[in-house]
């Protein structure tokens, strides 16, 4: 955050830089007016592993939340225009975004986990992909992802867990390639449709899946 004391917004990007925002039902005007899109979108699936920045430490997610996807594998918000410094959609900005104050968090705070959106309160509900996204939760649940992991880190048999991860890749990748290849699922849409590939997960808690060409090993796909 920037020096302090401060008591107005210079605009400075340093919080835009660390994350961008949840998203409420307040929110939802901003995506039907095309201020921002599916593509801008990441997926926080209920029992995935977040950081809570009101606890201040990772916890699993209670609620599924939507959130403003970062850049590359960076968490820093997509919409931040680096080169101008500036939001891509300031004028339009997002809940939180118009709440943050880094000199006083009381406003932001008091909306964390606050009507916030899941994913059917802005897909359609007609859309098919909504039977793919029910299949996909029960095909690689984050709680089991979650237990595994927290097994592995315990030094719990390490193959059998290991092969146990790589079930699930399997599954949610296979998922994934399914939407793509049947449904013409868009490629920048995935991230909001099933959340981060478990892959990209698992990689950042330090565990690496490998692609297999032929014969697969507890640890490869
Ligand atoms: S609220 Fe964000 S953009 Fe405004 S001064 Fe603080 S860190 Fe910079
Ligand atoms: S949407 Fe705009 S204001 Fe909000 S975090 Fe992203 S760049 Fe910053």
């Amino acid at each position: 955050m920037p020096g302090f004391p401060r008591d107005g917004c210079i605009r400075c990007g340093t919080c835009c830089l660390k994350g961008g925002p949840t998203l409420h039902h307040e929110d939802k005007k901003l995506l039907l007016n095309g201020h921002a899109g599916y593509e801008h979108l990441v997926t926080i699936r209920k029992g995935e592993v977040v950081f809570d920045p009101a606890l201040g430490a990772p916890r699993p997610a209670g609620q599924e939340l939507v959130k403003v996807r970062g850049k590359g594998n960076g968490w820093s918000c997509c919409l931040f225009d680096e080169k101008s410094s500036a939001c891509r959609v300031y004028e339009h900005r997002f809940l939180e975004c118009r709440l943050l104050k880094c000199w006083d968090p009381a406003d932001l705070v008091a909306v964390i986990g606050v009507h916030t959106i899941a994913r059917t309160d802005v897909i359609n509900p007609g859309d098919p992909v909504q039977q793919v996204i029910m299949a996909h939760e029960k095909e690689c649940p984050p709680d089991e992802v979650r237990i595994l992991i927290g097994g592995l880190s315990r030094g719990e048999d390490r193959t059998k867990t290991l092969a146990a991860l790589t079930r699930l890749v399997r599954r949610d990748l296979a998922v994934r390639h399914y939407a793509r290849t049947e449904m013409g699922l868009r490629a920048e849409h995935e991230y909001f449709i099933f959340g981060r590939p478990l892959p990209r997960i698992l990689a950042s808690h330090g565990i690496m899946i490998h692609k297999r060409t032929a014969g697969n090993r507890p640890g490869e796909v």
